[in-house]
């Protein structure tokens, strides 16, 4: 299916609020989606759950992307110029240091915007096998952060189950690295892939917090809640009543275990993404608007006090994780 998209143009750009942890404040952030030619591995397996490669288009030229970033510096000076950003994210739905999709001029393009705009810190997104590229912004006036997209610690959920490519001993190494160049490294953790039940779910994700604050491998770990994304096997398990998203409570169970385990070695934050939708993680209805924002205020704050939530459905939800287990597919929406 062919879509008009504007190639001079970025999928999106806005600004909200976003925890500076190295500072411990609350700062003004630009996020910006750029559009690129698309993610390597989506175009040869592609993870279960990931949507993104709908952004993308394989007409994108390196020039279309240095006008990507052309338009939002005019936009940035135009409408933001009183609360100018102190955390420049840019997400490619993709790589950021993939040539395929970011030259290195381009990349130093990028570098160019932050240092011009006097932000404190850059936030991207790699897979693991070419972060060694960050390397070259280290020359520059700007901290970088690179997230990694390890979804899970257990090798076999990652790979058998997401279909994501790589091992845990791949990102140890990514991670390493990057920390040993002073680069912050945030890993991105998938609550509830398919195929593990809602019990299973939470132990996955607090064992992969553990291990990662264990050994040191993440200064931030960010809690992805499974929302089902257009045209994605999970969207298919979703139509066929055989995956639910995640519980709210089931986060706020993670996000509160982590956070005692973590205490300042470690962050965790998360962004729930579609939460109170059907196809994003939810609890009964009444209260999935009160969980969502305790959720945003708590990665902005660390102040786990803000999940201490109730709602009837608590019990719904016990009750849920225990049928889950026998059923091994959802019992109720
Ligand atoms: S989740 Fe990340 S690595 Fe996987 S296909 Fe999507 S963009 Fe590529
Ligand atoms: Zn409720």
């Amino acid at each position: 299916m062919s879509r008009k998209m504007d190639l001079n143009k970025p999928v999106s750009f806005w600004m909200d609020k976003e925890l500076f942890w190295e500072e411990e404040k609350i700062e003004n952030c630009l996020t910006i989606i750029l559009r690129t030619t698309g993610c390597c591995w989506a175009k040869k397996v592609g993870c279960i759950m990931c949507g993104y490669n709908l952004e993308s288009d394989s007409r994108i030229t390196q020039e279309n992307l240095v006008n990507q970033i052309r338009h939002v510096r005019e936009k940035v000076e135009e409408k933001v110029r009183s609360k100018r950003p102190k955390i420049i994210k840019i997400f490619t739905s993709g790589s950021f240091f993939d040539p395929s999709e970011l030259s290195e001029e381009v990349r130093s393009e990028v570098y160019s915007f932050v240092e011009e705009l006097g932000a404190g810190k850059l936030i991207v997104e790699s897979r693991p096998e070419f972060v060694r590229a960050a390397e070259e912004a280290l020359k520059r006036d700007f901290r970088l952060e690179v997230g990694i997209g390890l979804e899970t610690g257990d090798d076999f959920v990652r790979n058998k189950i997401i279909q994501k490519g790589f091992t845990f001993d791949q990102f140890r190494k990514a991670s390493e690295f990057l920390k040993e160049k002073g680069i912050g490294v945030k890993a991105y953790l998938l609550l509830k892939p398919p195929f593990l039940s809602e019990g299973e779910a939470i132990e996955d994700a607090i064992n992969s917090s553990k291990l990662l604050i264990d050994k040191k491998l993440a200064d931030v770990i960010s809690l992805n809640l499974m929302n089902v994304q257009a045209r994605t096997y999970v969207e298919r398990l979703w139509q066929r009543k055989l995956y639910r998203p995640p519980w709210l409570w089931s986060a706020i169970s993670v996000l509160k275990k982590v956070s005692r385990m973590s205490s300042m070695n470690c962050f965790i934050i998360s962004d729930p993404v579609a939460a109170g939708k059907k196809r994003g993680p939810h609890n009964c209805g009444k209260c999935d608007g009160v969980f969502a924002e305790a959720i945003r205020e708590f990665s902005l704050t660390q102040d786990a006090g803000l999940l201490d939530l109730e709602c009837d459905c608590r019990e719904w939800w016990e009750d849920y994780i225990s049928a889950e287990k026998i059923a091994r597919s959802p019992v109720f929406s």
